[in-house]
């Protein structure tokens, strides 16, 4: 039975929470999503790789990455990154999802050094859609509002089919070769023709496991429908309220705005990040947001969050 039991988890690493400067310790924005088989790189400001040997992340195990924006901070160390992938001669191919003009700069820069293809994916500006999907994860992507075209993205770790249930197996006396079937939702039907229904021989799949990352962006309801319910959201908190004037010229966000977008939409918990250099510590950040969210969580380099 061990093996009709699927553990599904996500493993979120914060490897820069700053904003389009680095400053007081603070790298520009990157993060990385383990989901067990595979994992995803999400933005990769400068100094990612540096982060990545920091916080000790196996990053030859990336297989997909996620540009919101060309904005500096959100790509200026995939370069490097790659370069090295190649010096480890790396020969998997990567998948980027990025805006389209990304792949000229990347070939640009890297045109005789690759070891490895890249599949490149065109983010299609404005639009909300599935970027990728197998049987174990979604990854979907959609617009929010920023002074260039940008997306969020949502993460989806699908769980493990319908859990069976031992004891009833017993007391019906279930065949082992039929219990895969049980937990694709099948009934079971005797050799007398009764039907023992699903139900009885199983518990029900927990929920899908769903982190959403709204890069940068002004406060916009427009994103509520896919962020909703999630288990958690990062959303940048640029600036306090005493400069929500800049967070709206700037096409940013205040900690409080992101903490009002993480109580519309009924999340769990919410992370915020990518400060403003104004600040030298975010504890204005976190006490603005706490008035609106309780669950939430300043962001700095190395913090790590399991879901499960
Ligand atoms: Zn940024
Ligand atoms: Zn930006």
């Amino acid at each position: 039975l061990a093996n009709t039991i699927i553990f599904a988890t996500m493993l979120l690493t914060i490897l820069g929470s700053s904003g389009a400067l680095p400053a007081y310790g603070r790298y520009p924005t990157c993060q990385v999503l383990d989901v067990g088989a595979d994992m995803f790189l999400i933005d990769c400001g400068e100094g990612a790789q540096i982060q990545m040997q920091q916080y000790k992340i196996r990053s030859n195990r990336i297989n997909h990455v996620f540009i919101s924006h060309l904005h500096g901070d959100h790509y200026f160390g995939l370069i490097g990154w790659l370069n090295s992938q190649s010096l480890f001669k790396r020969t998997k191919p990567l998948h980027i999802y990025a805006p389209a003009k990304l792949l000229a700069i990347i070939n640009l820069q890297l045109e005789y050094t690759l070891s490895f293809i890249i599949e490149f994916h065109a983010l299609q500006e404005g639009q909300a859609y599935t970027l990728f999907e197998n049987e174990k994860y979604q990854v979907f992507c959609f617009p929010v509002e920023h002074s260039v075209p940008t997306h969020g993205f949502r993460f989806t770790v699908k769980r493990p089919n319908n859990i069976i249930n031992k004891a009833a197996i017993t007391q019906y006396e279930i065949p082992i070769y039929y219990l895969q079937k049980l937990t694709m939702g099948n009934d079971y039907i005797k050799q007398d023709g009764t039907i023992i229904p699903n139900h009885v021989l199983t518990f029900p799949k927990k929920p899908d496991l769903v982190y959403c990352y709204t890069a940068d962006t002004l406060y916009t309801e427009s994103i509520l429908p896919y962020i909703s319910h999630c288990n958690l959201l990062y959303h940048e908190a640029t600036y306090t309220e005493e400069h929500s004037q800049l967070a709206t010229d700037r096409q940013h966000s205040t900690a409080k705005q992101a903490a009002t977008i993480a109580k519309l939409g009924m999340v769990q918990q919410l992370l915020i990040g990518h400060y403003s250099s104004k600040y030298k510590n975010t504890q204005q950040h976190l006490a603005e947001a706490l008035t609106v969210f309780e669950q939430t969580t300043c962001v700095h380099e190395g913090y790590t969050i399991e879901i499960k």
